[in-house]
């Protein structure tokens, strides 16, 4: 196991019992993996430490249903490691004594433990990697920060791959993975002749196709002992409790997944891109949490994903899709958030300035396909991709909305959202507010794109056919005028220049309509209108 870093002492250690070589082994919320590196070589003496702090549960108001996760998550862990014979130093939110953040309770357990050292795995966001290069100076004690081998390419590789290049672009990097950790490939070869089968993925649901319900899991004793000291410490918080049932355990979380290998794989190929109304989880694999805190592991899921192919059970463009999203889009996301942090935390390369309206936090919206998204997301704290990005990060986009508040809405409301994912997917994918390291355009989209993809629209307030009178989709005027408002910067992107060539030929009253239009509907945001 590499140690990326070792922090060494910068002033005298604690005092400590001569003949301690304890380790003290910090495992934090997102590091619930069996083989995590900061386990690696426990000892008898060695002392985990596993704490569940106020300030990890309020840097945004997470979702009721995510804190309950982790913390149920967490505690199953801990359970199971105690039940290997392993000693956890596990302190609970309510517990009297609880300092209430993970660099004080570091310091806590170095005082009463006594370790000869402290051993942790890199942090999945930069905010706690500050936290963790203060333990050194902070204890006196040499700190060893293990790299995360759950991730498939390492920092190294990444910044490897990235080197010299212009332009870092996920489909070379995809290739490069696919390469390098042999998944679906026929020697040198990919599997089937193409790299990528993206084109034969954006199929629209045919009317009378149900998606399969997933399997869920009903909380347990823990998860309920959970939920209710959450319901009663986070009160305020977005969001509904009653319906968690999400894998806590590594075991369910591989059941989910056999779920999905069973009855949605096969489709999720055609349907990745389509959305329905009232159909939460359509034929996605529902992964992403468990698979963030650790419970699943990645690799495995790309071969058992491979070996379904293999035997004739799924097709290829399902199983590539389904791979790239891991291997690809996963890995990239992550190695582009710690190539470019902290800097890419400020990024407005569009110069939006609009406050997040409140009806991303109440679904109070007449806008039907926004009110599916946010009213599931409250639900569930779950939506998948398209909604993501093409309806709620669409809008965000098109309207001008603040990187930070839509940043700090996306890490609040979903159970999956850690920064070093979130954020690269908020701020570079759907605002591109990195001015395009994620993505080479933006991804805004018209009404007609939601339409083609759903069926949202036939019963909602608006016409998706209309796009400057009373009632037009207020997508179609705002596509416009984000088009126009950016139409210097566009021009010279050769995958923008037809819409913003589109709008120029249209007539001057057109153009002036849509943009009248498009000025009422930010007008109305602004004055906190529901839409
Ligand atoms: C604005 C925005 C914010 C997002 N925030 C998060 C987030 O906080 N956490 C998160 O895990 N994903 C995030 N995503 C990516 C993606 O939407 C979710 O991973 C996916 O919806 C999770 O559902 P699933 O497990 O059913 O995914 P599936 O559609 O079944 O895909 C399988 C897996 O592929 C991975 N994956 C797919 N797309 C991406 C991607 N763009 N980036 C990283 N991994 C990907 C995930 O691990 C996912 O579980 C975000 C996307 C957007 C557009
Ligand atoms: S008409 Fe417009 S607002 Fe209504 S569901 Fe369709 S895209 Fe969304």
């Amino acid at each position: 196991m590499a140690a990326t870093a070792a922090i060494h002492p910068m002033r005298a250690p604690v005092p400590l019992s001569p003949m301690s070589q304890a380790i003290l082994r910090v495992i934090l919320g997102d590091q619930l993996s069996r083989d995590i590196a900061a386990l690696s070589g426990h000892a008898p003496d060695d002392v985990v430490l596993m704490a569940e702090v106020m300030g990890e549960c309020t840097y945004v108001p997470h979702h009721p249903q995510k804190i309950t996760l982790v913390l149920s998550a967490m505690r199953h862990f801990a359970a199971a490691l105690t039940a290997r014979g392993v000693t956890v130093r596990y302190i609970r939110l309510d517990d009297p004594a609880n300092t209430q953040s993970l660099t004080a309770e570091v310091l806590r357990a170095a005082d009463e433990v006594k370790p000869a050292r402290i051993a942790v795995t890199e942090p999945g966001e930069y905010r706690v990697l500050q936290d963790i290069k203060t333990w050194n100076s902070e204890t006196g004690l040499p700190v060893d920060m293990l790299e995360d081998d759950r991730f498939l390419a390492s920092r190294r590789f990444f910044e490897t791959w990235a080197r010299g290049k212009t332009q870092l672009r996920m489909e070379f990097f995809y290739r490069e993975m696919r390469r390098a950790h042999a998944i679906l490939m026929e020697g040198d070869d990919p599997e089937g002749g193409k790299w990528n089968y993206d084109s034969e993925n954006r199929k629209r649901l045919p009317a009378g196709v149900t998606p399969p319900q997933p399997k869920r899991f009903p909380p347990d004793a823990v998860t309920r002992e959970v939920m209710a000291l959450v319901a009663k410490t986070f009160p305020d918080h977005y969001g509904s409790l009653d319906n968690f049932d999400y894998p806590v355990t590594a075991r369910d979380a591989q059941a989910g997944f056999a779920d999905f290998l069973a009855h949605r794989l096969r489709d999720f190929g055609d349907w990745q891109d389509a959305m329905a109304a009232d159909q939460s989880w359509m034929f996605h694999a529902l992964v992403s949490a468990p698979l963030n805190l650790g419970l699943l592991d990645a690799k495995k899921l790309c071969q058992a994903a491979e070996a379904a192919y293999r035997a004739g059970k799924a097709p290829l463009n399902a199983v590539e899709g389904f791979i790239r999203q891991i291997l690809g889009w996963r890995e990239f996301i992550r190695g582009i958030y710690w190539h470019h942090m902290p800097d890419y935390a400020t990024r407005n390369a569009l110069g939006a300035t609009r406050a997040l309206p409140e009806f991303y936090w109440t679904a109070e919206t007449h806008m039907r396909c926004m009110a599916q998204a946010i009213g599931q997301t409250m639900t569930h704290a779950y939506a998948h991709h398209i909604q993501r990005l093409m309806i709620t990060g669409n809008f965000a986009l098109l309207a001008g909305l603040h990187p930070d508040g839509v940043d700090e809405w996306y890490l609040a409301v979903y159970a999956d959202a850690y920064e070093w994912v979130e954020m690269p997917n908020t701020r570079g994918m759907a605002l591109h507010a990195d001015g395009g390291i994620v993505g080479s355009k933006p991804y805004a989209a018209s009404g007609a794109y939601i339409n083609r993809m759903s069926d949202y629209c036939g019963k909602c307030h608006y016409d998706v056919t209309d796009a400057a009178g009373d009632r037009a989709c207020p997508f179609n005027a705002l596509y416009w005028d984000f088009i126009a408002r950016h139409a210097e910067r566009f021009a010279a992107n050769p995958r923008m220049a037809m819409p913003v060539r589109s709008f120029q030929k249209m007539s001057a009253e057109r153009r002036s309509a849509l943009r009248a239009r498009a000025a009422w509907l930010l007008q109305q945001i602004d004055q906190g209108a529901k839409l």
